[in-house]
């Protein structure tokens, strides 16, 4: 297992200090603190959902696999709705909650998603990860000023059906924290296929992989060790057993919280056999199918 103080305390304060948006207080500190140390505590440095795996781009390198999906499709929002309440009502505090696809605006109901979480006691930050292609209409973009500590992240790839700018400026005008990542290089992730890394690999992989500490994935009912591991379960290229986290399952709160800081401290992910990071092989971000 890996230490619950890297895998969960230290990335914990560092979204909440460093990454997410608001004023920061002593006060905030302290309830952090105590979230993360009193008995059965279970905090999150940052939990993100996939919502659709419909995308408007097409990126070549998708670390998360996204153009493979021969069918891509949306999970219906109560189904998303009931999962997050599920996770919430066994947690303390969720410092960040990430609404992803694919593309988030591609998703229809994602007003109802919004309306769900905005206001959530347990939820410091609600945060959207989006390609800039498409600008949200207004009533959803007063729904994400209306939270109470919303952020969205823009990925700029230079493509020429992105609108970063237009959207940034529709964030100023609204009040919402918006910030553009203008990051033009990914490290290759690779293909489908397994790698037959040994154990010993995968932990020292895992371990110095971001998405160990900050990308748990929920999907369908299950929280993945990351975004592409999720994505490699759905579309049946590995199974899952390893490296998810059944929420459905019937659990006391107590078994809850001690399973699955179990699971945050889990010491590899067997995506990682999936997957090239190790390699650092840096690639043009964004790069488009045709
Ligand atoms: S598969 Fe492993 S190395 Fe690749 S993104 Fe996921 S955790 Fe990181």
């Amino acid at each position: 297992m890996a230490s619950y103080f890297d895998r969960v305390f230290k990335p914990c304060y560092r979204e909440y200090l460093q990454v997410i948006p608001g004023k920061k207080t002593i006060g905030g500190c302290f309830k952090l603190l105590w979230n993360l140390i009193k008995p059965n505590a279970l905090t999150y440095p940052d939990l993100v959902c996939v919502l659709t795996t419909h995308c408007s781009l097409k990126c070549k390198h998708c670390n998360n696999l996204i153009p493979c999906y021969k069918e891509p499709y949306h999970v219906p929002a109560d189904e998303i709705i009931s999962d997050i309440n599920t996770v919430l009502s066994h947690t303390d505090i969720c410092v960040k909650l990430a609404l992803l696809g694919g593309e988030p605006f591609v998703y229809p109901e994602i007003g109802k998603v919004i309306d769900a979480f905005k206001d959530h006691p347990k939820v410091m930050c609600l945060d959207f990860a989006t390609n800039a292609t498409v600008i949200p209409n207004d009533e959803i973009l007063d729904k994400i000023a209306s939270a109470k500590n919303p952020k969205i992240i823009i990925s700029d790839y230079g493509v020429s059906t992105q609108k970063v700018k237009e959207f940034a400026e529709v964030c100023r005008k609204k009040g919402i924290f918006c910030e553009v990542c203008e990051d033009k290089t990914w490290r290759l992730a690779g293909g489908t296929e397994c790698r037959n890394k040994d154990r010993d690999k995968l932990i020292k992989e895992y371990d110095s992989c971001y998405s160990s500490r900050y990308c748990r994935t929920l999907l369908n009912g299950k929280i993945y060790t990351c975004a592409r591991a999720a994505s490699l379960v759905d579309m049946g290229y590995m199974d899952g057993a390893h490296d998810s986290f059944d929420i459905r399952k019937e659990r006391t709160d107590k078994e809850f919280r001690k399973e699955m800081r179990e699971f945050l401290t889990i010491d590899y992910a067997e995506a990682c056999n999936y997957c090239d990071h190790d390699k650092k092989i840096a690639i043009p971000a964004g790069e488009q199918l045709p």
